[in-house]
């Protein structure tokens, strides 16, 4: 076995671990990261922070995918450009959009933050380019055409929602309002709903136990953080809809 096929065994086996661990974990204890931070500890600038916690995803990504056997195929390049460009909005457009840049961030959360991105990136590109089910006739294969729907219908809710969070507050704001466009009128985070279905969405049109990995791990990490952020909702806001559930419309 070559070292990058050890380092892709290790790393998913990392993210499955770390999943099933945090999952119940996370309903106890809320990473302290932005309306649930606390004070204290070393920090570093936010927008700073953000982008080194995103940078080793396509970054890993690329230098795992160089390594596969189906590196210069049609399907596992499509991959490659999601992917890149997924990121691309995730480390440089994002950043700018949040205005970060007057904020500080645990370097502790950075560092775990880019350890997985890291692991992530890494194991899914090994995945894409080493998948030899990735042929041309997979490009009418449902689960190909399935799951790219789910991607597009993620990321549109992700960003739009996103940008609904942005609108809330005026240049140098900080506080926090309730949100009431789009789907946050139904669920307190619709931002990690299209963050999960993304991801489910590269989980099945790659059909690669890496991209499941990361879907696992997106569920685990975000879920739980969802319900925090409505719990938080209602101890902050009176007026807050009771109704209005944490992250799946209607039921949860
Ligand atoms: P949040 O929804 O907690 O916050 C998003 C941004 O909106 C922050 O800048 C926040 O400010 C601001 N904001 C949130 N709520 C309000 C409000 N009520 N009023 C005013 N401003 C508000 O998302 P995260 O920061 O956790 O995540 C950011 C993005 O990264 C999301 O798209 C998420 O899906 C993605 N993500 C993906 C992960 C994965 O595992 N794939 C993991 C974590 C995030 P402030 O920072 O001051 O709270």
């Amino acid at each position: 076995m070559d070292s990058y096929t050890l380092l892709y065994r290790i790393g998913l086996g990392l993210i499955f671990g770390v999943s099933i661990l945090s999952f119940p974990a996370l309903f106890f204890y809320t990473a302290p990261y932005g309306r649930h931070a606390v004070k204290g500890g070393r920090r570093i600038n936010a927008f700073l922070g953000w982008v080194l916690m995103e940078l080793p995803s396509p970054v890993c990504f690329a230098v795992a995918y160089l390594h596969g056997p189906y590196a210069r195929e049609t399907v596992p390049l499509l991959f490659l450009a999601i992917w890149q460009l997924h990121y691309f909005y995730r480390t440089v457009i994002y950043p700018f959009h949040m205005r970060l840049r007057h904020k500080r961030t645990l370097v502790t959360e950075a560092a775990v933050g880019f350890a997985f991105t890291a692991i992530n990136g890494f194991c899914v590109g090994y995945a894409v380019s080493h998948a030899a089910h990735l042929t041309l006739e997979w490009l009418t294969d449902p689960r190909l055409l399935f799951g790219l729907g789910l991607m597009v219908i993620g990321v549109s809710i992700n960003i739009h929602s996103d940008t609904v969070l942005r609108n809330l507050r005026a240049p140098g704001e900080t506080g926090y309002k309730i949100p009431n466009a789009g789907l946050h009128r139904w669920v307190a985070s619709p931002n990690y709903l299209g963050e999960i279905i993304e991801w489910i969405g590269l989980a099945l049109s790659t059909w690669t136990l890496a991209g499941l990995a990361f879907a696992v791990f997106t569920i685990a990490n975000l879920f739980p953080r969802a319900f925090s952020h409505r719990r938080w909702y209602l101890s902050e806001f009176p007026d807050y809809p009771r109704e209005r559930k944490a992250i799946i419309p209607g039921v949860l």
